[in-house]
């Protein structure tokens, strides 16, 4: 967003105040200008032949943000069969679609094999049971580098403890199952896991990556899955992806020279994609003092956000009504029965009940992670798009929340579930 005339405005000169009037509050925003930003500044810091990104769909999975990705030209990075078929209605070809599943059965990743899309298999065992079940069907493998990389322990995910991909170490066992079964490796993967500051700590993942890939002739690509950060704080730093682009470039050119082919270089980015281009906007019920603090309850909670709950994470927060105001200091918590910060101590222009408040980069794992928890609905979520402002997701109602709650006949009495 930026600040005009002492007022926000999202892209397009869109007025974040009259989406509140229109949609109701709390509102989810996406501005598709910044997706866009996002995707290009990676496809041009590459110079390979062959480059494809992947939008990894479980950070914001409306299926107008998938469009939005497949019309730049983007293939899909799915971790569940459920984001495969999203991918599919969305419009995406099989062939673009990469599914990455962790601890599903053989049965979920042979739906997945009907629906024609590139597997990538993350474990021995099931390595195995899909190469004497398909042994036609080319598989991704995934490795696990065991590297210790990313922000937090729960989204650190190549380490040697990790439950994801399979480790370096194992690999004369995988070699000697694809060659019982004669199973046909078209990709080699890793995900390090997110937030990954340095991009020498992705060269020496790629480094790893690379030494496993020359063990496989019949490679088509080689995916360097993500973790690439994006600012949340003012001054933040984030992944040099224009240096990591040069380096990577060189080296994967290098690579290809010596392996004889032209491989694809694949990344899924999630959080790079669509952080930066989501605003949650939330407005403020009441501001309570006790002896210690300056409580500004917002009518939204962990149910709606949950990364600070759950990651620590930082989400910048700002007042839309008045941006001029003088700041002070706030704790910014939500309505839920249970210790609910979205912000501790955070300077913000004077806030008043009833004024509108953003929750910037909530564009990644916000909505995506959202739930009814204390029976409360899930916000509506409004994309603006070349000076638009569209409706991508309507506000739930009562009825969301029964949808699938079936009254047991013993206690069934006229009208409970309908009025
Ligand atoms: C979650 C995930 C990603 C995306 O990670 P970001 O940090 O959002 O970029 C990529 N690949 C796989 C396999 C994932 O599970």
């Amino acid at each position: 967003m930026v600040l005009e005339d002492n007022r926000y405005f999202l892209s397009g000169g869109v007025d974040p105040l009259e989406l509140i009037e229109q949609y109701g509050c709390p509102l989810y925003v996406y501005d598709s200008a910044i997706m866009e930003r996002q995707y290009k500044r990676i496809i041009n810091a590459f110079q390979v032949k062959n480059l494809k990104i992947n939008y990894a769909c479980k950070a914001l999975s409306n299926i107008n943000i998938l469009r939005v990705f497949k019309n730049l030209g983007a293939g899909l990075d799915t971790v569940s069969v459920q984001e495969v078929e999203l991918g599919i209605r969305a419009g995406f070809k099989p062939q673009d679609i990469i599914y990455t599943p962790n601890c599903v059965g053989i049965d979920e990743i042979e739906e997945a094999v009907e629906f024609g899309v590139r597997i990538n298999i993350d474990n021995i065992s099931i390595l195995e049971q899909f190469g004497l079940s398909h042994p036609h069907v080319p598989v991704c493998v995934r490795i696990n580098p065991h590297i210790m990389a990313g922000g937090n322990n729960k989204t650190s995910v190549g380490h040697i403890d990790s439950k994801f991909g399979i480790s370096i170490h194992q690999m004369p066992l995988v070699h000697r199952v694809i060659e019982a079964t004669g199973l046909k490796v078209e990709g080699i993967h890793m995900h390090t896991g997110s937030d990954i500051l340095d991009p020498d700590v992705f060269l020496f993942g790629a480094e790893i990556l690379l030494r496993i890939a020359r063990e496989f002739p019949a490679l088509e690509y080689i995916d360097f899955g993500s973790g690439f950060k994006v600012p949340y704080k003012e001054g933040d730093i984030e992944t040099n992806i224009e240096e990591l682009g040069e380096k990577l470039s060189e080296r994967f050119n290098e690579f290809c020279r010596d392996y004889g082919r032209d491989l694809s270089l694949m990344f899924e980015p999630g959080k790079f994609l669509v952080s930066e281009a989501g605003h949650f906007f939330v407005r403020v019920n009441v501001i309570k003092q006790t002896t210690s603090t300056v409580f500004a309850g917002v009518d939204s909670g962990l149910n709606h956000l949950i990364r600070p709950m759950f990651y620590n994470a930082y989400h910048r927060i700002t007042n839309v009504s008045k941006p001029m105001g003088k700041p002070r200091f706030y704790t910014v918590v939500g309505y839920i029965c249970e210790t609910d910060t979205f912000g501790i101590n955070r300077r913000i222009a004077e806030i008043h009940e009833g004024d509108v408040l953003c929750l910037h980069n909530a564009g990644a794992y916000c909505f995506s992670m959202s739930s009814n928890y204390n029976s409360r609905f899930r916000p509506a979520e409004v994309l603006v798009h070349e000076g638009q402002a569209y409706l991508i997701r309507k506000r739930e109602t009562i009825d969301d929340l029964l949808r699938n709650q079936v009254e047991a006949p013993v206690f069934s009495q006229n009208g409970v579930g309908s009025r």
